[in-house]
């Protein structure tokens, strides 16, 4: 597969995907020795709307960071995650722009989901002895 993207790292503000890359990273880096992974194939990612990372600029930093890294050869999977209101008595979750009280329990919505970026998974090649 052709890489074609490519951007130097101090083009536009990247830094901020670029520091989380990182940290993502570190954390797929401690997960494949973990499984004595010998290279990672697939990285699922979830990223929530409201998580203030420009998907785009982070696959960029993923595309620069991975060469060296076990991830060199790795895919990455981006899931969206919309953003919401959930009820803090019964749980109930409403989707963002509706009403921002509990229908049921006639109290304030608090926002949920949609807030964080979570490595999901991780498809890796594992050495078998
Ligand atoms: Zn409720």
């Amino acid at each position: 597969m052709l890489r074609s993207r490519y951007r130097a790292p101090n083009s536009g503000d990247g830094m901020h995907e670029y520091s989380l890359v990182s940290s993502l990273m570190d954390e797929i880096d401690r997960q494949a020795g973990a499984h004595r992974a010998t290279s990672v194939q697939k990285v699922h990612v979830r990223l929530g709307e409201m998580a203030g990372v420009d998907a785009d600029l982070f696959r960029t930093a993923f595309e620069m960071i991975q060469p060296h890294t076990i991830c060199a050869e790795a895919e990455l999977v981006l899931h969206s995650e919309p953003a919401g209101w959930a009820c803090p008595l019964c749980g109930r979750r409403h989707p963002l722009g509706a009403t921002l009280r509990c229908e049921a329990c006639d109290v304030p919505l608090r926002p949920d989901g949609g807030r964080d970026l979570v490595l999901e998974r991780l498809e890796m090649e594992v050495s078998h002895v």
